[in-house]
């Protein structure tokens, strides 16, 4: 290797050129790090020690170990920490203080999955690569497996050739994403280029939604500056699913807005009946399927999604019904050019290749390689694979529902997928049980509305929620009944 010259003598025989390394120490340091690898060591062992405590400790942290967390409240240090304190107080302080959810199967909050072995080891490799997935040339792996993961997520989807994949932070953004390219069509349809012309003058669009559209499909309509007051309304049914019937007249400035899972019942909308109305009249569809749209690789639960390959954008989530790890989310769209328009980019130094580049497909421009975790989740599984978790998944909860029921719960949803609502026969005592249940450690649910009356809500989505982990909830249920007097 040739070597730079950092002090050049002139003909005088001085230094043309003194340049300080301030660095130096710190990076001999570094170095030392990366050869002795007791750094990695250490948190290799704590991540052990933490995954195999996770069946034995409460599913949130109690009292005294939030209490703890004060001692992080330090100024920013004039003065160096050791690597290995640092390590030491994050597992110390930080390893209880989280949610026992990575491999526990034991909470049941929001709609969160557990972690696959596979994914995570898969993380832990991805991130000693510390690849840039904004294009082939910054990582050409991340390109191969995003390549490999739209070919594979399309075709599981049923989704028409030449359907694309944005691979982001999570639904949220996939929801953006979606909205963004109809978005595009639509107002380039109607002669307008949004990129350019931007929306002050641009002809009005129409936005449809269920009563229950979850609350990231409003912000992404508020962030497109589609203004939610302009949201179009649709009545919904007692599981949250759109009344096809009560749908507005449709036409080509409408972009509507779907559901596959709803957030609180699990419900699907009807998407055979709703998507050729739109499409018929030029409409785009979007499908916000975080949860539910893996539904798809259910064969016993594939019928919900019926008729849904005709939507035009699709938004799901791998890190919760597929158990990756954590800001993994996926676009799908049918239409490649309007996604790759709406978030197009360009500049001198981005160098675009004829290979996969990640950043056509995301608002990011710089990303992690979020694709090598799902890459190696649909790999370990398989189709079979898939479809028992996901068939796995459903069959917990219609468990939890029956048993709950028995023991004289209400259920408040049709249990199509996930999703358990539970009712007291008195909603005052609802406040009280949940948390009751929440102090008891043993499993965490949280709690919703559920048309105006209040509900235990629990999410089953770990792939380490077993039969015998149903059964204690059960016995948790009926103990926290017990104890609150409430029988
Ligand atoms: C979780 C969820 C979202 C938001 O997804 P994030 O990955 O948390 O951004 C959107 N819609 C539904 C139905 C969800 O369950």
């Amino acid at each position: 290797m040739p070597q730079a010259t950092m002090h050049q003598p002139d003909a005088a025989g001085r230094d043309k050129i003194d340049c300080p390394d301030a660095f130096a120490e710190w990076r001999a340091m570094l170095h030392q790090q990366l050869a002795d690898k007791a750094l990695f060591e250490q948190a290799r062992k704590a991540a052990y020690t933490y995954l195999d405590e996770q069946p034995n400790r409460r599913v949130s942290p109690d009292p005294q170990v939030l209490a703890a967390l004060d001692l992080f409240d330090q100024p920013l240090p004039d003065a160096p920490t050791a690597a290995t304190t640092v390590m030491e107080q994050l597992d110390s302080l930080g390893s209880p203080a989280t949610i026992a959810q990575a491999t526990s199967g034991r909470y049941f909050g929001l709609v969160n999955g557990g972690v696959l072995p596979v994914a995570l080891a898969a993380r832990w490799l991805a991130d000693a690569w510390d690849q840039n997935a904004a294009l082939y040339l910054s990582s050409p792996i991340s390109g191969k497996l995003e390549q490999l993961c739209q070919d594979w997520l399309c075709t599981l989807m049923d989704l028409p050739r030449g359907s694309v994949a944005g691979f982001v932070s999570g639904s949220s953004t996939a929801i953006l994403c979606g909205l963004a390219a109809g978005r595009h069509r639509l107002l380039q349809r109607q002669g307008w280029d949004v990129n350019r012309q931007g929306l002050s003058d641009a002809p009005r669009l129409r936005l449809i939604a269920g009563k229950h559209a979850h609350a990231t499909v409003l912000k992404a309509v508020a962030m497109l500056g589609l203004g939610t007051d302009n949201i179009e309304w649709v009545p919904v049914d007692r599981q949250g699913r759109i009344h096809a019937d009560s749908l507005p007249e449709l036409d080509d400035r409408c972009l509507v807005m779907l559901q596959a899972g709803n957030v609180n019942s699990g419900a699907f909308d009807d998407f055979a009946r709703i998507i050729p109305l739109a499409t018929a009249v030029g409409a785009w569809v979007h499908v916000d399927g975080a949860f539910g749209l893996w539904a798809k690789a259910s064969t016993t639960l594939r019928s919900l999604c019926d008729g849904i390959e005709g939507a035009q954008s699709f938004s799901l989530d791998g890190h919760k019904t597929l158990n990756t790890p954590y800001d993994s989310g996926i676009v799908l769209c049918s239409d490649d050019e309007a996604l790759r328009s709406a978030l197009a980019a360009n500049g001198s130094y981005i160098l675009y290749s004829q290979e996969r580049d990640g950043m056509a497909y995301t608002p990011e421009m710089s990303r992690r390689a979020r694709a090598v975790e799902l890459w190696a989740v649909l790999k370990f599984l398989g189709r079979s694979g898939l479809d028992d978790l996901v068939t796995g998944i459903h069959q917990r909860a219609v468990q939890l529902a029956q048993g709950l029921k028995e023991a004289g719960f209400e259920i408040r949803n049709e249990v199509a997928f996930n999703q358990v609502l539970v009712g007291l026969g008195n909603d005052e005592h609802v406040r009280a049980f949940i948390a009751a249940l929440q102090a008891d450690g043993t499993i965490w649910v949280g709690g919703g509305t559920w048309f105006d009356r209040p509900v235990i809500r629990v999410s089953v989505c770990s792939w380490a929620t077993s039969p015998a982990i149903i059964t204690e909830i059960l016995a948790t249920f009926k103990r926290v009944r017990m104890q609150l007097g409430l029988e």
